[in-house]
């Protein structure tokens, strides 16, 4: 296990997955009936930004940055609300108007907690998961686990709200990612089959994207969206040209919330020609 997300938070990957992950959360808080979320690959937490490992890839001015970094242009009112739930989660990490700090998923999830909800918080790198463990020591919504990801799917669905949210956010660190990233879908739908389900993926080389598609098709799921970005056109399987999240029973505002975002989004995270936004689905 070589990656560590603090090269990359706050990266244009983590502003898409992020401000889709609010909007989904908020969604959620609007019935009063407890929620969980559980979060299979979970990170740190909270990132420092001024640090010396995001400082060697400043991957964060070319995400949050060009939102709401010093240079960054005002975002139009068009895309204000879509990404307020996003937005206010990061200022609030922030004093004023500074961007020294930035939420990761489980930071995100646990400021959209409401005293009945519940967070369960999974990493395995053993330092990470220390820190992480550290980092909400104090919250008693919180559980913080150390399982292999694929195994925290099944011993922890369905939640016995039998409402919430999963996150599945692995680092592609193998290609057999796509195949397991498949097989933990079937699963958790499976087990929870009203649940939300949001998978992250990278768009490296479209032709793997679509195999991942391929595969997944046989699960005949009915309410789904498939969101990308891209920041350049994939011309260069070696790097990292967009992103993309499967989210099955999105919220029903979703794609509206959306249809304004991405497009804003694919402009202000560009990174070269062709950048670009796709969505599509039955939800
Ligand atoms: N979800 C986080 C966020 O949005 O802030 C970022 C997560 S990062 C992309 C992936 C994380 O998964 C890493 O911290 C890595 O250590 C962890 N990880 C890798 N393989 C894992 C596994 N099999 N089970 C649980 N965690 C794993």
């Amino acid at each position: 296990m070589n990656y560590r997300h603090i090269y990359h938070a706050g990266n244009f990957a983590d502003v898409v997955k992020h401000a889709i992950l609010a909007l989904c959360l908020e969604h959620l808080k609007l019935k009063d009936a407890p929620f969980r979320v559980i979060d299979t690959h979970a990170g740190i937490g909270r990132y420092d930004l001024a640090g010396v490992e995001a400082g060697k890839t400043l991957e964060f001015s070319d995400g949050i940055g060009r939102l709401i970094g010093v240079d960054a242009a005002p975002i139009p009112p068009a895309v204000a609300e879509p990404l307020a739930p996003y937005i206010e989660i990061v200022r609030k990490l922030n004093a004023g108007e500074s961007l020294s700090l930035y939420p990761g998923s489980p930071e995100i999830a646990a400021q959209a907690l409401r005293r009945e909800d519940r967070l369960v918080v999974n990493e395995l790198h053993p330092a990470d998961h220390a820190t992480l463990a550290a980092t909400y020591a104090g919250d008693r919504r919180v559980k913080v686990m150390a399982l292999d990801a694929w195994t925290a799917l099944k011993a922890l669905l369905p939640p016995p709200e039998r409402r919430g949210l999963v996150l599945i956010d692995p680092p592609f660190e193998d290609r057999a990612e796509f195949e397991k990233l498949a097989a933990g879908l079937a699963d958790a739908r499976q087990r929870f089959a009203t649940g939300t389900l949001i998978l992250w993926y990278p768009v490296k080389d479209p032709a793997t994207v679509a195999a991942f598609y391929r595969a997944i098709g046989g699960l005949a799921l009915d309410k789904t969206l498939r969101a990308e970005l891209l920041v350049r056109a994939p011309s260069d399987a070696s790097k990292l040209n967009g992103c993309g999240l499967f989210i099955v029973n999105p919220p029903w505002t979703l794609k509206d919330k959306l249809t304004a975002l991405l497009p804003f989004l694919a402009e202000r995270l560009a990174k070269g020609a062709g950048a670009e936004h796709r969505l599509e689905g039955s939800a």
